[in-house]
């Protein structure tokens, strides 16, 4: 703590914050000194927000305006607070061990810890990750006779946490209930509450909710908690949801409807937040964008601070990224400005499908390195985790070192490896690890007891475990359900294998097992964000399998072989990375990052923005991701997409994406040649859904109210004519509005 007894540490301290705010500019520096009272920072990306955090904490314990337990600094991950707390350290020049800076559900969980009895709960309370709960959500429904086919444990957890995220109990649910389902999720969601609070147990949602509850009902532990935090700041605010909202209200006193328990003293309001609701990326996950677009409704006499100098990006990209963020209709609308100078047009390149795409990404990273450019300089971006594996496969190939941020390389993840395990297991009877893994997976009544007679039946008798398991009865100490299941399973697993020593190409093996094993149904039952992930991925390796059986020389044909390909691609990332790695990761990972070059690959509708937000009326927030991953680049940005994708099981004709249209041609250095194959058939190659029969004439022209029926999207009106043979349509499903080649789309009058 500074002291005021001798000149020397005054000058020193002068000194030290003198070159605190050195580094920055007037607004920023307005903002970190900002005195009492509410602060919003609302801001574009790359014009310092993180940092004015940063050094604000800094600067209020150097100061002495708040000691180092008198702060509560939130950031979104994990990572993030990690950083946050290494560079506070570093302009303090001393450990901040006791602040409080962290996520959301730390700080929560550790006021829950001081005062969970007030609650009915024990201080040693357990917490339930994800799979904990969806268990428990799943004995629940279980006990009261749900159909889990019909209602997925996974889709009635995700009504759950929905409802907690907006601090809606079962009985505040229950008020709501709409439908069948709804009803159903309530009769779960009272079982479960009473469940959890009888396993002395939290789940992830209820660190917010039961830490919310704490402050309502117990003023003298809210009152505790105000005076303590006498600063409140919190980084990527735009993506908070209702809980959250609530928590810092009470925290700091006043905000929406003002304080609950009116005429209390209304605590010290210093909340300082920044955020940018161009940003705004999460609201699949109940993040309410209001919280940071209303802060000035909540806090009348909030100080707004602007931040408008961009020390990221050169004008050509920001300049991109607000050409297609204008197009969103709810925006504060931002002007940002930089002084890196013009910089290089972006390049925007396409090519007849994703190898073809990855190819020239991960030839445009060793021209790059060649020329001296560090692989930790460069990052390539996607909508969905898919669409990494064909640009692993190729950095694979040529051995480039590369990470995969926030997900798990393509051959890791569980799916897959359950994928081989399978193909495995029925190239070869013997493999007791693969059986152990898949026997119960997707759930058909083998458990672990059963599977342990199983394993041991195979190894007194000496027979393979699939021997042993197509023989249920002999073994002993099984019950009926369990040899019922096996003999079921062992019929799956013979067809499969006749079907291999057949000699079917692997990817009709490969779809046949995922289907009869009743593994993608799983998936598709779950209804759930992460299940269809995981659906997609496994069509994705459906796609490895029919490549390789296309492109494998006959001698090296077949199940053994694929396998052993398998096998080696994913044991090839043990190399040296001294030159650091290429990052790849979704787009959504990427928020708050920044690298000198970055690529957006897969820009093409559907894909990005994703057909999925498009059904949904998402598409605002899919132009704010996209918003997201071009603020991203520092110097360079390629957006590439590719005429014809197989993704997801199906080849697929791609339309560029609608975000491509919205870049003005000054910005950009378009090399969009008409592939190989458009010039020498008649078959469109931007037509979408696979099959559809050629058509759109080349000589049809459209006018402004035409009615015109597309292939794939149905019935719609052309609301716009633009240069170029583009056609602007209104679909009738869905009020979409898509811009397509008139020449090459399907799309005919009607
Ligand atoms: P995002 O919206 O993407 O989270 P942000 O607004 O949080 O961005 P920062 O990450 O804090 O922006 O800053 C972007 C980059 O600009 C960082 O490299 C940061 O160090 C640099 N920067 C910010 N302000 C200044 C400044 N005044 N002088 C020099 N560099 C700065
Ligand atoms: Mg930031």
């Amino acid at each position: 703590m500074p002291s005021a007894s001798t000149a020397t540490p005054d000058r020193a301290e002068n000194e030290r914050v003198a070159e605190l705010l050195a580094g920055l500019n007037p607004p920023q520096r307005e903002a970190v000194t900002h005195g009492q009272g509410p602060l919003l920072i609302l801001a574009g990306a790359g014009t310092g927000k993180t940092r004015v955090l940063t050094h604000r904490l800094a600067y209020l314990v150097y100061t002495g305006r708040a000691g180092i337990g008198e702060i509560l600094a939130i950031t979104f991950t994990n990572k993030a607070a990690q950083e946050m707390r290494e560079r506070v350290e570093l302009l303090l020049g001393r450990r901040t061990r006791g602040m409080w800076l962290m996520t959301f559900h730390s700080a929560c969980a550790r006021m829950l810890r001081a005062d969970a009895e007030r609650l009915g709960y024990s201080r040693q309370f357990s917490i339930y990750d994800q799979a904990d709960a969806r268990r428990l959500v799943k004995r629940c429904a279980d006990e009261l006779g749900v159909d889990p086919k019909r209602f997925t444990p996974a889709s009635v957890q995700s009504q759950i946490s929905d409802a907690k995220n907006r601090l809606r109990d079962a009985a505040a649910y229950r008020g709501l209930v709409e439908s069948y389902f709804e009803q159903t999720v309530a009769d779960v969601f009272e079982l479960y509450e009473r469940e959890l609070l009888r396993s002395n147990a939290l789940d992830f949602d209820d660190l917010l909710v039961r830490a919310v509850n704490l402050l309502e009902l117990f003023p003298e532990v809210r009152d505790r908690y105000r005076s303590a935090f006498r600063h409140v700041l919190v980084d990527e605010y735009q993506d908070t949801n209702y809980a959250q909202y609530r928590w810092l209200q009470l925290l700091v006193g006043g905000g929406r409807g003002g304080d609950a328990q009116g005429g209390r003293e209304e605590g010290q309001r210093n909340l300082a937040v920044v955020g940018d609701d161009s940003q705004s990326i999460y609201s699949f996950r109940s993040a309410d964008i209001r919280n940071i677009l209303d802060f000035e409704d909540d806090f009348p006499d909030a100080k707004v601070v602007k931040l408008e100098q961009n020390y990221r990006s050169t004008q050509t990209i920001l300049s991109a990224a607000n050409a297609v963020i204008r197009n969103n209709r709810s925006q504060k609308p931002k002007s940002l400005w930089t002084e890196l100078g013009e910089g290089d047009p972006v390049k925007v390149r396409a090519f007849d499908d994703e190898h073809a795409e990855a190819r020239f990404v991960v030839g445009e990273i060793e021209r790059l390195v060649e020329e001296g450019v560090s692989r930790a300089e460069l990052a390539v971006f996607y909508r969905t985790n898919a669409q990494s594996r064909v640009l692993e496969d190729t950095l694979v190939r040529r051995e480039i070192a590369y990470q995969v941020v926030g997900g798990t390389k393509f051959y890791e993840r569980a799916e897959i490896r359950d994928a081989v395990a399978y193909l495995q297991l029925i190239a070869n009877p013997q493999d007791a690890v693969s059986f152990t893994r898949i026997a119960n997976t997707p759930r058909r009544g083998i458990g672990q007891t059963s599977l342990s007679r199983v394993l041991a039946h195979a190894g007194s008798v000496g027979i393979s475990v699939w021997e042993a398991a197509c023989t249920p009865d002999t073994i002993p100490g099984l019950g009926t359900a369990a040899i019922k299941a096996l003999c079921r399973f062992g019929e799956t697993l013979a067809r499969l294998k006749q079907k291999a020593d057949e000699g079917v190409p692997v990817g009709d093996l490969l779809d046949a097992t995922l289907h009869e094993t009743g593994y993608l149904d799983m998936l598709e039952a779950e209804r759930t964000i992460e299940a269809q992930g995981r659906s997609e991925n496994l069509h994705e390796f459906i796609e490895v399998a029919r490549e390789f059986d296309a492109t494998a020389d006959p001698g090296e044909a077949g199940l053994d072989a694929f396998l052993q390909q398998i096998a080696l691609l994913s044991d090839a990332d043990s190399r040296s990375d001294d030159e650091g790695l290429v990052t790849l990761m979704t787009l959504h990972n990427a928020k708050g990052l920044e690298y000198p070059i970055v690529f957006i690959i897969g820009c093409e509708d559907g894909v990005f923005p994703h057909s999925r937000a498009l059904d949904e009326g998402g598409l605002e927030e899919e132009r704010r991701l996209c918003y997201v991953g071009i603020t991203r680049a520092m110097r360079d940005l390629y957006l590439t997409y590719a005429r014809a994708r197989s993704l997801f099981g199906a080849r697929t004709y791609g339309v560029p994406s609608r975000f491509l249209f919205e870049l003005p041609d000054e910005l950009t250095d378009r090399e969009e040649a008409p592939s190989a194959r458009a010039r020498s058939e008649p078959v469109p190659s931007w037509a979408h859904a696979a099959g559809s029969p050629p058509v759109g004439p080349s000589a049809v022209s459209y006018r402004l109210g035409d009615d015109v029926v597309h292939a794939a999207f149905g019935d719609g009106v052309v609301t716009g004519v633009e240069p170029g043979g583009i056609v602007v349509v209104r679909f009738a499903s869905d009020g979409s509005e898509r811009k397509l080649m008139a020449e090459y789309a399907p799309i005919s009058p009607r």
